[in-house]
């Protein structure tokens, strides 16, 4: 049964080789992202092969699936109050910018005989999570830095995610300048740096990250063997570790301008049409709940991906020398949120090749 979405971790562990290789020559050490693909077991498994020690995921269910693996785990999203029980039942680290939420954390690590560990966020201008007050952080670290049930671990930032503010020497200048302000404050170096996430890894290649960051936390690079400055492919890497097969429910030979009075779409959106005549259109039984159509790529070339209702994929075929037929398949090459969607959709298959 279709959708399937295909995992060559083959492909993704040379991916993490090369990636972990280029952070390794600038002393930097990898936390492996697995948002991506919700914490799948089976292919954090592979992040680890690699010799990633330390694995994020935005969601404590997700780390709750990665319990079994030998690793650390971050939440490497700010925690809600609501979820420090678990947090730090299947958390050993996070990331944080409120103080109050820091000291629920520590009562609950207390309460369990855990001591948790605490990555202050600073926002360097990206305007999502993290302390915009430089003195505020140091504050907040002096205070943490006295809980028991918390250990300060480090500071961290996070760029180019919401206001797609670039990584600049600067702005690494900054971190890693605040992280020994902290230190001389509180009497001791920090362990953990976090320059930021494969946004960072372009300037890092260039030496532009500064020594004393000592960490990034890597998802679309080692998934997809790109940095995201440019969006250009790393060295070594592969870009199809995820496949995403569908099944053609309808092929007929359709107009390219629809007929009749045009309304909007949800978004309140009117759609437009270029006139090319008479097409083979395939209809997939796939849609916007499973994938993305702006970050998927059919493998087959001469493919033109027309769009996508929620459970609907419109596939323009006339092109293609394969002559599909009902019942047969298409590939889609998937980039990122094409697969974040495939591993939140209970309707895609996974299926894992070695
Ligand atoms: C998602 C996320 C990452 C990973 O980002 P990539 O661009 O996939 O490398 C790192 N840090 C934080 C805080 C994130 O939310």
């Amino acid at each position: 049964m279709y959708p399937i979405v295909r995992v060559n971790k083959k492909h993704l562990l040379e991916n993490i080789r090369a990636v972990t290789a280029l952070c390794v020559a600038k002393k930097i050490a990898v936390t492996g992202v697995t948002k991506v693909f919700g914490g799948d077991p089976e292919i954090a498994a592979v992040y680890v092969e690699g010799g990633i020690t330390r694995l994020g995921d935005s969601r404590v269910d997700n780390l709750k699936l990665l319990k079994g693996l030998d690793a650390e785990k971050w939440l490497i999203r700010p925690p809600m109050m609501s979820e420090v029980n678990d947090l730090v039942t299947y958390a050993d680290a996070s990331l944080n910018s409120e103080l109050a939420t820091i000291q629920a954390i520590n009562d609950a690590a207390i309460a369990k005989g855990k001591v948790h560990k605490v990555i202050l966020m600073v926002d360097l201008g990206d305007i999502r999570e993290g302390f915009i007050d430089h003195e505020e952080l140091i504050d907040v670290a002096r205070k943490t830095e006295e809980m028991e049930g918390v250990h300060l671990y480090g500071i961290g930032v996070n760029l180019t995610c919401f206001s797609f503010i670039q990584s600049d020497s600067e702005k690494m200048a900054a971190l890693a300048e605040l992280s020994k302000t902290v230190g001389e404050r509180i009497g001791r170096e920090l362990e953990v740096v976090s320059g930021g996430n494969s946004a960072t890894l372009d300037l890092m290649m260039k030496g532009g990250v500064s020594e004393g960051v000592n960490n990034l936390r890597l998802g679309e690079s080692l998934l997809f063997g790109k940095e995201r400055a440019n969006y250009t492919f790393l060295p070594g890497t592969r870009k199809d570790v995820f496949t995403l097969e569908c099944e053609i429910v309808e092929l007929k030979e359709k107009p390219s301008v629809p007929w009749g009075t045009v309304g909007v779409d949800s978004y309140g959106n009117s759609p437009t049409f270029t006139d090319r005549g008479m097409r083979l259109k395939a209809i997939c039984a796939l849609g916007k709940q499973d994938f993305d159509v702006e970050t998927s790529v059919p493998v087959d070339e001469n493919i033109i991906i027309l769009g996508a209702s929620s459970d609907h994929l419109m596939l323009d075929v006339t092109d293609s020398k394969r002559g599909y037929k009902v019942g047969e398949t298409i590939q889609l090459q998937l980039g990122y949120f094409s697969t974040m969607r495939a591993f939140t959709s209970r309707y895609v298959r996974k299926v894992y090749m070695d």
